[in-house]
């Protein structure tokens, strides 16, 4: 049997080599990265202009607030997984169309699946209405969902929380609430209870 990490490398491949999806050849993969056997994935919207460079997940001025808010937590970024809903950078930093959406999602749940987090943290509304279609980020940031069997934390997208003093204040109000809602996810498990994030 494959492992998580050899599962994760062939979805890699298998998204690299779909032509048919939208920003095909015109920016580089940005699959995801950290640890495959994470308690916590977070998930973004689409990789920027640092993030397609380096095909890493948040490297850019939000992928900082993102390090530090983990630092504050005290959870090493290599010890979660990060990734983005849609793969490639749209162009000129746009939001990411239904279509490109659509078309990315299937790889976001089977990596979703291989990971299988306890916990999901999603970053702004984009990988929210992922989850959730009818949720509202100003309304529901902050506030733990169950939807099917997984836990999901909805929090402001960095990128919003350095617009506004307000936003930011949100964004670390919420973050600083992951580590207790871990715990009661995993207290709720019958779990092995090795890891904690
Ligand atoms: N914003 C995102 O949503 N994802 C990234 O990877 C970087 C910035």
């Amino acid at each position: 049997m494959l492992n998580k990490e050899e599962l994760l490398d062939s979805l890699k491949r298998e998204i690299e080599e779909n032509k048919g999806l939208p920003l095909f050849g015109e920016a580089n993969l940005v699959f995801g990265e950290g640890d495959a056997d994470a308690r916590v994935m977070f998930i973004g919207e689409a990789p920027g202009r640092n993030e397609d460079l380096l095909r890493r997940p948040f490297v850019g001025r939000a992928g900082k607030l993102l390090d530090e808010a983990l630092k504050e937590i005290g959870w090493p970024r290599e010890s979660v997984y990060i990734t983005n809903i849609v793969k490639r950078r749209p162009p000129d930093n746009r939001d990411p169309f239904p279509d490109e959406i659509e078309a990315y999602k299937p790889y976001l749940t089977r990596q979703i699946e291989i990971i299988n987090p306890s916990l999901i943290a999603t970053l702004g509304r984009f990988s929210m209405n992922y989850f959730v279609p009818s949720a509202k980020i100003s309304r529901d940031h902050g506030q733990p969902l169950r939807v099917n069997s997984r836990v999901i934390m909805p929090l402001y997208h960095p990128a919003a929380a350095l617009r506004s003093t307000a936003m930011m204040n949100e964004f670390k109000k919420d973050f600083k609430k992951l580590p207790a809602v871990l715990r009661k996810v995993l207290s709720l498990k019958s779990d092995d209870g090795q890891k904690t994030h």
